[in-house]
């Protein structure tokens, strides 16, 4: 049997190859040499697997699409608190370039369109040695997974054109937003822009967003979980310019498009995705990446707002091996969130009083996270207060310790027949 997704992905490709709409950007003039039949697509699973198809070796620049990689690598140099008192996170419904701050904070109102992104680039840590392009040239680099380059010729192309984003650099430095040279803040931007990449690269890139910052297949955890989760905040409310509202009710993931061609969408815990497509819409964004982006959020199921529906079912038996209620054990199933934990302690609550043996069996929880975690540590104490003596049965180490936050004793093993096999007297078995 052969997986039919690189299947899937190649119908996709092939019914938005007939989509001939659109122009190619030519601010940039050599932007408008690209070729304007190109089209690739890939998509990363959270495990760090790759299916591309179409162009998929084809490099073009990265362009808007470094932007929320300049805003995590800005958080994790200065922290969110210092980057908010330069950019904010408001959606501006404005064309990428307006020349704009936001009336009341005097601030640009979000590091996606160029008022902010140029902000954010000059928060980039940077020395004599290293510029802040460079530093981010590194850090995509090691998200992708092999060394990127620049593009010396859109660089080149684009500074001679500048006009607009210079502008927008004198008015940062105006009102004080920058507060060096903002010729020099611009270029860097504009190079930062330059960066070369093919869908393969950003969709490696994108399963690291996907992945809460982890990189599945080096296990290295490259930008902290809330960093995440504020740069796919932003690129969920701000990441398609004016035509945001739009894309969030169409499609649905936080996403962000280049004008080079390039869009990349994240479902986070599920999918990175990156589509390749030169010719622009009206709001500058690529015509057949829309497409695709949109069919796959509809074939996939992949609309956030769809949300993860909880599985309604948390203990999959509640059973007692000795017939007296001297042991009851919830056998639990599933994942272990705010709705299913809810639901568990709603259920335990029923228990009777007394000193009998509560045991809690993970060993069918496919996932239990922070929440789930501390609110079955808070029913563990509640039963503990009550008067019984808990046991959890946990082969994952899914609970760090036996102290519950209270410093009461809960035992854990790892197997359940640990436990009943020490209860009926018998050796124990490894
Ligand atoms: N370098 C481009 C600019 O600043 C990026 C714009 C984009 O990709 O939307 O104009």
């Amino acid at each position: 049997m052969k997986t039919p997704v690189p299947d899937y992905l190649n119908h996709v490709l092939s019914q938005c190859n007939l989509n001939d709409s659109g122009a190619l950007a030519d601010y940039i003039p050599e932007l408008a040499n690209a070729d304007p039949n190109k089209l690739a697509l890939a998509l990363s699973t959270v495990d760090g697997t790759v299916y591309t198809t179409g162009d998929d070796d084809v490099e073009f620049t990265i362009q808007s699409m470094s932007k929320p990689f300049a805003y995590a690598l800005a958080i994790q140099h200065l922290g969110l608190e210092k980057v908010l008192q330069k950019v904010g996170v408001e959606p501006s419904g404005e064309a990428f370039n307006q020349i704009s701050l936001d009336a009341k904070t005097k601030l640009p109102k979000n590091p996606m369109i160029n008022s902010g992104a140029i902000t954010t680039h000059s928060l980039i840590p940077h020395d004599d040695q290293i510029s802040r392009a460079e530093h981010l040239r590194r850090f995509l680099s090691e998200l992708a997974g092999r060394e990127l380059s620049f593009d010396e010729q859109v660089y080149a192309s684009e500074l001679k054109t500048a006009f607009r984003n210079l502008s927008i650099g004198y008015m940062l430095r105006t009102v004080g937003v920058l507060d060096e040279d903002p010729v020099d803040v611009v270029n860097g931007y504009i190079r930062q822009c330059a960066i070369k990449v093919t869908v393969k690269d950003l969709a490696n890139i994108t399963s690291v967003l996907a992945n809460g910052g982890i990189q599945a297949k080096t296990g290295k955890q490259l930008l902290d979980r809330g960093i995440v989760r504020q740069v796919l905040s932003v690129m969920m409310t701000c990441g398609m310019y004016d035509a945001a509202g739009d894309w969030l009710s169409t499609v649905g993931i936080p996403a962000k498009s280049g004008v080079a061609g390039g869009i990349i969408g994240v479902l986070p815990g599920q999918v990175g995705i990156a589509v390749f497509s030169p010719k622009l819409d009206e709001h500058g964004n690529s015509a057949r990446g829309i497409q695709i982006f949109e069919r796959l959020s509809n074939d996939m199921g992949l609309h956030l707002m769809e949300g993860t529906p909880s599985a309604q079912t948390i203990v999959q038996r509640r059973y007692s091996p000795q017939q007296d209620d001297s042991i009851v054990i919830y056998e639990l199933v599933g994942a272990l969130q705010f709705a299913e934990a809810e639901m568990l302690l709603r259920i335990v609550q029923e228990e009777p009083n007394g000193n009998n043996t509560i045991i809690f069996d993970l060993n069918n929880l496919s996932l239990m996270n922070d929440v789930g975690r501390r609110m079955l540590i808070e029913g563990i104490d509640r039963l503990i207060e009550d008067g019984h003596e808990v046991v959890v049965v946990d082969p994952d180490y899914l609970i760090e310790q036996e102290l519950t936050d209270r410093g009461q004793v809960m035992t854990i093993y790892r197997h359940l027949d640990d436990f009943l096999s020490k209860l009926s007297g018998l050796t124990k078995s490894e």
